[in-house]
């Protein structure tokens, strides 16, 4: 422990101090799990020279067998630290179960819930140093010093709010986690309604603010624009902090439907469509500037967005950084 927490002031490699360097681009961007860090490798690969940070969700964390899981941190870490599982877009690379399946044995709950070797090692630091008393701000960056993702990345806050889901099954009407309707039912029962448990006293954690202040440009992934984006944009004082900024979005939602994943059950649940148009009707022209959409959504408008239409599948890192040349291009134009 005394090794581990002796290295964590060391700053990450290309961030830190220098990102106040006299023009050098700051570039802010909030992210999720697989889509913000996809893009965020795009981002870092077109924008090399640039100081990104990234505010991550912390709406999905959890906390299982005693340990604090942080999936959309850990995604954005791994990916762009080189550990991530490729294929399936989280957890570890070269991934093993034998504590999962030990775990089984002894007939404890959650099995759902896919916890590998590698990964469970990472848990462990992290609660190892909240019951040390510990944010989780300054776990995040300890953690990031092994990884060296090339980015400053703080998690939307330090204050535990969790996301919930209403559902109504066999066992009555009820919240349940989040990870429980995503990951065990598969989003399969219709949610009631989303809330993000603990939200309303939650601060941003330490550097937030400051950061988006400092900011040249922001630009939002195609991350899920209810349980990610939306849950970061609840978080008070963040929405608010944005909106004098130049912001550019990127659809997670192509010709009526989700690129990857379920993110329509959680629009669905807050009542609106699954369409390009309708998530950048949610974010609001007073937060966003301009908005890309895939060629097959080129009619969406709203007053006061510039609306581009291109290629927004993200195949491959090159791909990616594409579209991120795309988004800042746009946002460095809009910001002039
Ligand atoms: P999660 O936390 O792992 O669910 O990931 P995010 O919240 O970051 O992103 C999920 C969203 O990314 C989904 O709504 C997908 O539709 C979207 N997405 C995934 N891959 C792509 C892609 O290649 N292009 C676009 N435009 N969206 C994508
Ligand atoms: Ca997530």
């Amino acid at each position: 422990m005394t090794g581990f927490l002796a290295v964590k002031l060391t700053p990450q490699t290309g961030v830190s101090e220098a990102g106040g360097r006299l023009g050098r681009m700051h570039i802010v961007s909030l992210a999720g799990g697989i889509g913000g860090a996809r893009f965020l490798r795009g981002l870092r690969a077109t924008a090399p020279d640039a100081q990104i940070t990234v505010i991550g969700n912390t709406g999905d964390d959890i906390t299982l067998f005693g340990l604090r899981v942080c999936p959309d941190l850990d995604t954005v870490m791994y990916t762009l630290g080189h550990g991530i599982d490729e294929e399936q877009g989280w957890g570890r690379a070269k991934e093993s179960h034998v504590v999962k399946e030990e775990l089984a044995a002894y007939g404890v709950e959650p099995q759902w819930f896919g916890l590998g070797d590698r990964d469970f090692a990472t848990h462990i630091v992290r609660s190892q140093m909240l019951e040390a008393g510990y944010p989780l701000s300054q776990i995040t960056r300890a953690l990031c010093v092994r990884w060296q993702p090339g980015v400053r990345l703080l998690p939307m806050s330090d204050d535990r709010c969790e996301t919930h889901v209403v559902i109504s099954d066999e066992q009555g009407r009820r919240a349940i986690h989040f990870q429980e309707w995503w990951v065990r039912l598969r989003a399969s029962v219709p949610a009631e309604s989303i809330a993000l448990v603990g939200v309303d006293t939650a601060r941003p954690a330490p550097g937030v603010l400051e950061a988006i202040e400092e900011a040249d440009v922001v630009i939002l992934p195609p991350s899920n624009p209810v349980v990610s984006i939306g849950t970061i944009l609840q978080v008070p004082g963040i929405r608010d902090a944005l909106l004098p900024k130049t912001v550019v979005g990127v659809s997670p939602i192509v010709g009526g439907a989700p690129v990857r994943g379920m993110a329509d059950a959680c629009l669905t649940a807050i009542g609106v469509e699954t369409t390009a148009q309708a998530v950048l009707d949610l974010y609001g022209a007073d937060l966003i500037d301009g908005w890309l959409v895939a060629p097959e959504d080129e009619g969406v408008a709203l007053d006061g967005v510039r609306v581009v239409a291109g290629p927004i599948i993200m195949h491959d890192v090159d791909a990616a950084a594409d579209i991120a040349r795309t988004a800042l291009d746009l946002a460095q134009e809009l910001a002039r």
